[in-house]
């Protein structure tokens, strides 16, 4: 595949609008604008459901990014919120695009961890409190909701296996 050089927007296809935003959001954080970085969070903008390194390294598109590369820009891409992590079900860690530009505590939604098939899907639209009251003597530093059952996609397949 060739590479795109965005000065000259292309046509609006799904692609070079999720090229163009990933661009955008690295741009914001003044750092450097490398392709992997680029590739990578093009690619997770485009999915419905959080995906891990594995996954990431198995379907992104074009060549073969190296492990260890990949690794470093996902850790990058949470540590300047443009992405966050959740932990399935099974202690594997997936990772998803935020879901609003520069939105800070995107984290804070609760995630569906789907038994049958192990899809982890962003509730984007199912907020955690902002704050909860605790006992004295108890301090938070992270919330998170983690819902197990069935995909509307497992669901669809009918007669359990
Ligand atoms: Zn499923
Ligand atoms: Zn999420």
């Amino acid at each position: 595949m060739a590479v795109m050089h965005t000065n000259h927007p292309q046509e609006s296809s799904t692609e070079s609008s999720t090229e163009a935003k990933a661009e955008t959001l690295i741009r914001a954080t003044g750092a450097r604008l490398t392709q992997p970085r680029i590739r990578v969070l093009s690619f997770l903008l485009a999915q419905q459901r959080a995906l891990t390194h594995h996954d990431v390294l198995a379907a992104l598109p074009g060549d073969k990014l190296d492990a260890v590369t990949l690794y470093r820009v996902l850790e990058w891409l949470v540590e300047q919120g443009i992405a966050h992590r959740i932990e399935g079900a099974d202690h594997v860690w997936r990772f998803s695009a935020n879901p609003a530009e520069g939105a800070h505590g995107s984290h804070g939604h609760a995630h569906f961890h789907c038994t049958r098939c192990a899809a982890v899907t962003c509730m984007s639209g199912m907020p955690l409190p902002a704050r909860m009251k605790l006992p004295e003597g108890f301090i938070s530093e992270e919330v998170s909701l983690l819902i197990k059952g069935t995909c509307p996609q497992c669901a669809d397949d009918g007669a359990p296996r």
